[in-house]
């Protein structure tokens, strides 16, 4: 008997914040690996999920959102997603069908006119809405631009998320299995485990911290006699009334989004955390190539 043939490659999500681009990753991966937050710009790394199947292996890059830049890091996200849509097999581009983002994803869309990637148009949250506003949108992105296909979605519900990756999987071309079976990300779990600090830092910081903080993982040790990891990490902000904020009432906050973060470390690692936190002050670490470099978003590597 022949043997059956494998597709395999890379494709990209690109999408205003808050579009749902995490949420859509993760039911495709059918794990947890981005962070999903009502708070816009919470994706900052390009986080690969893979997904394997019988057949075919797609690799998903996770784009910050694109938009315009208002300091060195959202620059580099800019240059990051742009630099993306050559590189891989096909790009999914997000929307919402909301005829008021329309004009701003319109702009974005402008960008892909230079690549010849295909590019699928996803129209997401359509749980939210009813049928006659979906047909309309989809007309009106449909005349801006030639999608290879236009599919319309709820990644929070799973509609037609199935036809999705039926659809993408055409687009992949035969090829390896990158990674093995088991492998859902290629980010060192120290990267998903400062992630996983992050959100929960912000989620019950709520939009008390007004888009600064950044987290460090200074060490993550695994005890040789015991299924126990000890996980130091810093937690960086940018004025000294927000890392009061932080730590909150006799320390209240910080051991708050301790708590939270270790349940998720915890079964990430598949071990007990033992998770210690710090607030340092680091002023205008959004502008420091220094920082961005330290935190893992080096220029150079995209
Ligand atoms: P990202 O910034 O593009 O990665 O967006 P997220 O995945 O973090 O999602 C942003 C918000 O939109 C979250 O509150 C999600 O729960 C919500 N969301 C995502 N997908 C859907 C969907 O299909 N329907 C609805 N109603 N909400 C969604
Ligand atoms: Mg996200």
């Amino acid at each position: 008997m022949a043997k059956e043939k494998f597709f395999s490659g890379f494709v990209s999500l690109v999408g205003r914040p808050n579009v749902g681009k995490s949420t859509l990753m993760n039911r495709l991966i059918g794990e947890k690996i981005a962070i999903v937050s009502p708070k816009p710009q919470t994706t900052r790394n390009r986080i690969q999920s893979i997904l394997t199947k019988d057949d075919f292996q797609v690799i998903f890059i996770d784009t910050p959102g694109i938009h315009k830049p208002k300091h060195k890091l959202g620059n580099y996200m800019v240059k990051a997603a742009e630099t993306t849509f050559n590189e891989v097999d096909a790009v999914l581009m997000l929307v919402e069908p909301d005829e008021k983002a329309f004009e701003s994803d319109a702009a974005v869309i402008e960008r892909f006119k230079g690549i010849k990637t295909p590019v699928i148009l996803v129209i997401n949250k359509i749980d939210a809405v009813d049928k006659s506003s979906i047909l309309s949108i989809t007309d009106m992105y449909r005349k801006i631009y030639g999608f290879a296909e236009i599919v319309p979605v709820s990644a929070k519900e799973g509609d037609n998320t199935d036809r999705l990756l039926e659809v993408i999987k055409k687009y992949l071309p035969e090829g390896p299995k990158y990674f093995p079976d088991d492998m859902v990300t290629d980010q060192p779990e120290r990267q998903i485990a400062s992630e996983i600090i992050r959100e929960k830092a912000l989620r019950l910081l709520q939009d008390e911290i007004p888009h600064g903080i950044a987290v460090e993982i200074y060490s993550m040790k695994k005890r040789s006699d015991k299924n126990l990891v000890d996980v130091e990490a810093t937690i960086y902000c940018e004025r000294e009334s927000h890392k009061g904020i932080i730590i909150g009432k006799q320390g209240a906050m910080l051991k708050k989004i301790g708590i939270r973060a270790r349940q998720d470390i915890s079964a990430l690692l598949g071990s007990e955390i033992n998770l210690q936190l710090w607030v340092k002050v680091k002023k205008d670490w959004r502008d420091s190539d220094f920082m961005l470099k330290n935190f893992g978003y080096d220029p150079k590597r995209i």
